[in-house]
């Protein structure tokens, strides 16, 4: 009968040959394989010992970023929480109090800010959506854990300390500072 597809093939029950009957050189086949590759590069990492070189854009533990003076660049608008596809996100935001000018760069800022790190994803759009350069995913892996509530990052481990900024330079893309 004609194919429709053409794709049609015949399985033929052939006779197996001598050699093929006595496995001999299936087996000497395979057995040279493995013997090949004992004398070829070993590609596992030993980690910890050895850590794997990450890719520049590699997504890893997010950080809140501050401004050259210190101040969060958070405004607590929610578009990260509102991009989010996992809802890993959860804030609380509140006014910008007088005196408070030193910490808080905007008029408004996130008093909560919550990642549930067992939610996301890693996808990055909460970096994509911010609009203040705010936050960031890093290169940096988050940490294993027993308890699930370890799980759930806020604000004393998202935001970056003063003294040691975290280097986000590689994850900017060109041209955006000028439109933040
Ligand atoms: S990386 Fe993706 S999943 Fe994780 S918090 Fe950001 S938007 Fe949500
Ligand atoms: S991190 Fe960015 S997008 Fe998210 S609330 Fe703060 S300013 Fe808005």
């Amino acid at each position: 009968m004609e194919s429709l597809s053409n794709r049609k093939q015949v399985v033929s029950k052939k006779e197996m040959t001598f050699m093929e009957k006595i496995y001999l050189p299936a087996i000497l086949g395979g057995m040279w394989i493995t013997f090949k590759h004992l004398f070829r590069k070993n590609n596992t990492t030993k980690y910890p010992e050895e850590v794997r070189e990450f890719a520049p854009v590699y997504r890893g533990q997010h950080v809140l970023k501050r401004d050259e003076q210190g101040r969060e660049n958070c405004t607590a608008c929610g578009l990260c929480a509102v991009a989010c596809p996992a809802e890993a996100i959860t804030m609380v935001s509140e006014e910008r109090k007088k005196g408070e000018e030193h910490l808080y760069r905007e008029e408004k800022y996130a008093s909560t800010y919550e990642i549930n790190m067992l939610r996301c994803i890693f996808c990055g759009l909460c970096e994509e959506a911010c609009p203040k350069e705010a936050i960031f995913l890093t290169d940096r892996i988050v940490p294993s854990n027993f308890e699930r509530g370890e799980f759930v990052f806020g604000k004393d481990k998202l935001v970056e300390s003063v003294e040691e900024r975290i280097d986000i330079t590689k994850r900017q893309h060109t041209g955006k500072r000028g439109t933040k």
